[in-house]
């Protein structure tokens, strides 16, 4: 079975613009060559285009993570999110930090069912460490609900960094970290710090856009150093096909016990579908 952790989808009617944008953002940052005349997605952003692709990716089940970009937006988001809840399709919801009410949101989501939330800070600008994230992060805690976060760069944003290895393992003074995963192997293009400060904490990492930049050999560090119990399955699909998530994974000489942690032994047990 394969769980994919880590997905992006949008309304119908927003999907290729919303694209577009962040394709913009990532030209903006990386040069206008950056893959020139080459889509950077591998299928539309939308519930029908992941659905129609998860089989040839050999993915099982999604969960879908949306972005609160602006306090105002959220509870339209939270609403379209509410619709995505199958068994294939699954999505979590947001919150904004610098919304006053992101803790009745919180109990909001929790009433409504969601198992969890994803935060950006990337694009929310918020430090990870804040008191406004803290506040979002304990409350999330006492909910038992999952919060996925951004972490390290972003290829489509400019720095600062807000949330780097450092400042995540000092925001784990606060929180007990059970209930976090951190996306892109802990910190994206700082996997180094990854290593020295995250690898044996106790949040959860998962493996979104990561095949492309990482030096397998450092990614096998990590996981060892962490342990594949704490690692899930993620593409960042659709920026990422699952499939090529996957060969590189089975690539990095994992047991296939490893694998099977990875691949969907975990997520069941974050989601609270199985015993252990
Ligand atoms: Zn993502």
């Amino acid at each position: 079975m394969l769980i994919d952790f880590h997905t992006h989808i949008f309304p119908e009617k927003i999907a290729a613009r919303s694209i577009a944008a962040l394709e913009a953002g990532i030209r903006n940052i990386q040069g206008a060559d950056y893959r020139k005349g080459e889509a950077l997605t591998f299928r539309p952003a939308t519930l029908a285009g992941l659905l129609d692709t998860m089989p040839a990716s050999h993915v099982d089940r999604s969960i879908c993570l949306p972005i609160a970009t602006k306090p105002a937006q959220t509870a339209h988001i939270n609403d379209y999110a509410e619709t995505v809840r199958s068994e294939r399709a699954l999505s979590f919801g947001t919150v904004h930090p610098a919304d006053p009410e992101a803790e009745q949101v919180l109990e909001n989501l929790k009433q409504r069912g969601f198992r969890g939330i994803k935060l950006h800070l990337q694009f929310q600008q918020y430090d990870i460490d804040s008191p406004e994230v803290i506040r979002i992060l304990q409350k999330a805690e006492q909910l038992h609900l999952l919060v996925i976060f951004h972490a390290g760069a972003d290829i489509g944003l400019p720095p600062p960094v807000y949330t780097p290895p450092k400042k995540i393992r000092h925001m784990l003074d606060y929180v007990s970290g059970g209930n976090l995963i951190a996306a892109h192997l802990g910190g994206w293009e700082q996997w180094e710090d990854v290593l020295e400060y995250l690898a044996g904490t106790q949040i959860y990492m998962d493996t979104a856009y990561i095949s492309q930049f990482i030096d397998p050999q450092l990614c096998t560090e990590i996981i060892r150093k962490h342990g594949a119990g704490k690692i899930v399955f993620g593409s960042d699909s659709p920026w990422e096909d699952p499939a090529d998530t996957l060969r590189f994974l089975q690539s990095l000489g994992l047991s296939d016990e490893e694998l099977a942690l990875i691949t969907h032994k975990n997520a069941l047990r974050l989601l609270g579908e199985c015993e252990k």
